[in-house]
């Protein structure tokens, strides 16, 4: 069990900001409003993640470490619908096999109760403050699996993969509220009142956002709606081009073609657009159990979903002059 757990931890637990990825995620699932990331030293030193959600019932405490050992998934049938970001039931176990945990929630109903888990095996349980959420910190990352330790780059870079994440992140929910700090400085703060041209400001910066159009589109399977930057705000790879399906960030280069064939003759040659778009769908037309990360999915009805947005964006640059 333990080793299954340390295998399954080299899939999902690639870099503190896996960490960070599969922690933020199960408090978005947890219906949290505010969600705090602190990391030290590129999170090498340390992770913590704060939210304000369900917390994790007295029952579900020790089960939360066992591999497979979902809440979020009750019937087979509903691995073909998920409306949750995590099903698999690895990420808390995985994390746990690496590192030392500490753990604090309360479902705010009654006391909270806080563990100590090292290297997978919860060493301390005890009760904690009643305030409603989950609290989890990080030190050691990889202690125990040398290897993977040696190949993490430098604190600079780490901090920009956990960056990448909360944007992510935070463009994915803008009704919810993202602080990252990295050594007691803020680096991303999103007021969480869901407006999107907000936090495509807080993350681009003002002269970008003031750069950018609204668009919307619907079919009987999707319905899309995001903004487009004018041609002119342009970068030489595809970081800025971000697609999310029912809240969940996605890698999806039918997609990335399809936002190209948009824009068309409008962009120079090997430059690519800011976009976000958030696309709607039947969770039964998407599949997102592809990979553990859960990054890439496959889409059916790639096709029509392609003409959709290629259509969008070329009515969007009819109606503004550029
Ligand atoms: P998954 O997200 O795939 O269900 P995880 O290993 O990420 O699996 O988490 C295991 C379980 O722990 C979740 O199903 C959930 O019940 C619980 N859990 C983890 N983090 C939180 C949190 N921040 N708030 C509430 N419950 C949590
Ligand atoms: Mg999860």
């Amino acid at each position: 069990e333990h080793l299954s757990n340390k295998i399954a931890a080299g899939e999902v637990v690639e870099r503190p900001a896996s960490v960070v990825k599969e922690l933020v995620e199960n408090a978005i699932d947890a219906n949290s409003t505010t969600i705090r990331v602190d990391v030290e030293e590129g999170g090498l030193a340390s992770i913590r993640v704060l939210d304000d959600g369900d917390g994790i019932e007295e029952d579900d405490l020790e089960t939360a470490f066992d591999r497979h050992a979902t809440s979020k998934i009750k019937y087979d049938q509903d691995l073909f619908r998920i409306k949750t970001l995590g099903f698999r039931g690895e990420a808390l176990p995985s994390i746990a096999s690496v590192s030392k945990l500490t753990l604090k929630t309360s479902s705010g109903n009654h006391e909270g109760h806080e563990l100590y888990v090292e290297g997978g095996h919860i060493k301390e349980r005890k009760s904690a403050s009643p305030r409603k959420g989950t609290e989890i910190r990080i030190t050691d990352l990889f202690y125990n699996t040398p290897a993977r330790l040696k190949y993490l780059k430098t604190i600079h870079t780490e901090l920009g993969h956990i960056s990448d994440v909360m944007n992510r992140m935070a463009l994915s929910h803008p009704e919810k509220s993202f602080i990252l700090t990295h050594n007691r400085k803020t680096v991303l703060q999103t007021a969480g009142n869901g407006d999107l041209t907000r936090v495509i400001a807080s993350i681009y910066g003002t002269s970008v956002a003031r750069k950018i159009i609204k668009t919307e589109s619907e079919s009987l399977d999707f319905k899309i709606t995001g903004y487009i930057a004018k041609p002119e705000v342009t970068r030489s790879n595809r970081s800025y081009m971000s697609t999310i399906i029912n809240g969940r960030f996605v890698k999806n280069y039918a997609l990335v073609r399809a936002i190209q064939e948009g824009y068309h003759t409008l962009l120079p040659i090997g430059k690519f657009p800011l976009v976000v778009l958030h696309i709607e769908m039947n969770p039964l037309l998407v599949d997102v159990n592809v990979h553990p990360s859960k990054l890439e999915v496959r889409i059916s009805k790639e096709g029509k979903l392609q003409e959709l947005v290629t259509a969008m964006i070329k009515d969007a640059f009819k109606q503004v002059r550029l």
